[in-house]
């Protein structure tokens, strides 16, 4: 079966959707984007993300292409046409297609695209062994918290991990302190057993998995530090994990070709795994899979 996508009011099979070529998200990457990972037909944190696409247009002055209600329904729609319990669903709203210019059309006519596929998330391997991370230079811009599809650091940064058999890229500032995944929050446990992740501020995307589990460890009564930390702190951690829409919370064994801790993954990082997945209102799809 062909997967179904939406594009500006129509269900099309993807091979037959597209868009203009001068639409303002291929000419000048503007455009904003979200991923809602779909999990046992649940759509974790729905609320968050929409919210925050709300944020994202905002700070580009980009108007709704239509009302959050109706983009609800476009999501369950989309959802159902591909007929998938566990999945990856992407949002994305463009300035629109116009004549190219760097300034804003007068009049636009932004352009909404969903499209929907079917998602393992993770290996069990991943989960029980935790993933091999890299470390590379934070090249982007200083607006990371708007979620826009200038992603070609992070390709870069990904495309590194790969090459190098990691999952993931931890990206660098110049002071020394870790900013953020490629394409997801980090966090490390110290010694003491204190969470420690970057605060929201223009140099990280706020992510909506890291703001739930932030909630999740103060109900857990765990204690938690938002500050900058260093790459040193993060090679003495007594654990390390990511988490983003997609990886939920996923440990970290290995940074640079190091282990973290004793190499394993820790109890932190399996319990907030678990209570994510008890806030979403779905077994984690890793362990159901197995
Ligand atoms: N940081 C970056 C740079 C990302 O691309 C993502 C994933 N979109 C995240 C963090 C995690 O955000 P979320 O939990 O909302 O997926």
């Amino acid at each position: 079966m062909s997967r179904i996508a939406y594009v500006n009011g129509r269900y099309l099979p993807i091979q037959a959707a597209g868009v203009h070529i001068e639409d303002r998200g291929f000419q000048f990457a503007d455009a904003v984007y979200e991923v809602v990972s779909v999990v046992g037909g649940c759509l974790a944190d729905e609320e968050g993300h929409l919210a925050r696409m709300g944020r994202s247009l905002s700070e580009l002055r980009m108007p709704w292409p239509v009302a959050p209600a109706v983009l609800r329904q476009i999501m369950r729609q989309v959802v159902a046409r591909n007929r998938v319990r566990n999945a990856s669903l992407y949002i994305q709203i463009s300035r629109g297609a116009a004549p190219r210019d760097f300034r804003f059309p007068r009049d636009p006519s932004p352009t909404l695209v969903l499209t929907c596929r079917a998602a393992r998330f993770q290996t069990p391997e991943q989960l029980q062994d935790g993933i091999a991370c890299i470390t590379v230079p934070d090249i982007r811009w200083l607006r990371r918290d708007i979620k826009t599809v200038g992603l070609l650091a992070q390709s870069l940064g990904k495309q590194a991990a790969a090459e190098a058999g990691a999952a993931e890229a931890w990206q660098i500032a110049p002071d020394g302190t870790v900013t953020e995944g490629c394409s997801s929050n980090v966090w490390i446990v110290t010694a003491a057993g204190v969470l420690v992740t970057r605060p929201a501020s223009p140099l990280i995307l706020n992510g909506i998995t890291r703001q739930s589990l932030l909630r999740l460890a103060a109900a857990m009564g765990l204690g938690v530090e938002e500050r900058p930390f260093t790459l040193e702190e993060a090679f003495a951690a007594r654990e390390a994990f990511i988490s983003s829409a997609g990886s939920f919370v996923l440990p970290v064994t290995r940074l640079d070709g190091r282990p973290i801790g004793d190499g394993r993954p820790g109890p932190l990082a399996r319990r907030l795994r678990q209570a994510y997945f008890d806030h979403v209102g779905a077994p984690d799809p890793v362990e159901a899979g197995r």
